[in-house]
């Protein structure tokens, strides 16, 4: 079984993924957990060039690449041949994190972030994606009060930003709402582990 958590930034995401981790591995499942850009040690590395751009960062287009080459490495070496040995994955993001920012709030386009999923990934589409959601202006408050008021922005970026990632991650949830669990992010985080778990319990022993 493959789960994805998206989201955007604060909504809570590692956190949730591990608590489920450690909920699924408490019942005796065999659990993978693992993130996005990263999980293996040739995605690990891209992700250090996308979050750490040398020069002047990337353009929109060279983005997109760079995250769908570290997600053709993670589904190539990590995520296939642990569900084909019969293990859970739960990923942190996954390509409708890609879909949301490269795509929606980046700009390259729904369609261009769908063909390298197809030609880098096989298409692989989880089998379930919990989508965490928050107030983008609430996390913006948040996180400013914890840095001392210094950033105005998630990750450099404006609220405008991920406004358009919130609600491109909303609108791709309603687009197949069988494959999504959308859940209120708010709330302490074993209030947000219930809702999460109670959305997942049913797959366990089908
Ligand atoms: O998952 P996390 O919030 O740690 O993501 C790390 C950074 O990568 C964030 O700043 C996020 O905005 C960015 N990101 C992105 N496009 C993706 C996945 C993550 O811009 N597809």
């Amino acid at each position: 079984c493959f789960i994805a958590l998206e989201g955007g930034e604060g909504a809570g995401k590692s956190t949730q993924a591990r608590l489920l981790a450690d909920a699924l591995i408490s019942r005796g499942i065999d659990v993978v957990l693992t993130r996005e850009p990263g999980g293996t040690p040739g995605a690990e590395a891209i992700r250090e060039l996308l979050l750490h751009p040398p020069g002047e960062g990337w353009e929109a287009e060279a983005e997109a690449l760079l995250f769908a080459a570290a997600r053709s490495d993670h589904v190539a070496r990590l995520i296939r041949p642990s569900l084909d040995a019969g293990k859970w994955v739960i990923c942190d993001r996954f390509v409708d994190s890609s879909r949301a920012y490269q795509g929606g709030a980046g700009g390259i386009g729904d369609e261009a972030v769908k063909t390298l999923h197809r030609i880098g990934s096989g298409d692989l589409r989880p089998d379930i994606t919990v989508l965490l959601t928050v107030d983008p202006a609430a996390v913006t408050r948040r996180l400013k009060a914890r840095d001392g008021g210094r950033s105005d922005a998630i990750g450099g970026r404006s609220t405008a930003y991920h406004t358009t990632v919130a609600e491109t991650f909303t609108h791709i949830a309603a687009e197949n709402t069988d494959a999504f669990a959308t859940i209120d992010g708010s709330g302490s985080p074993n209030e947000v582990h219930a809702r999460v778990f109670s959305a997942i319990e049913p797959l366990i022993g089908r």
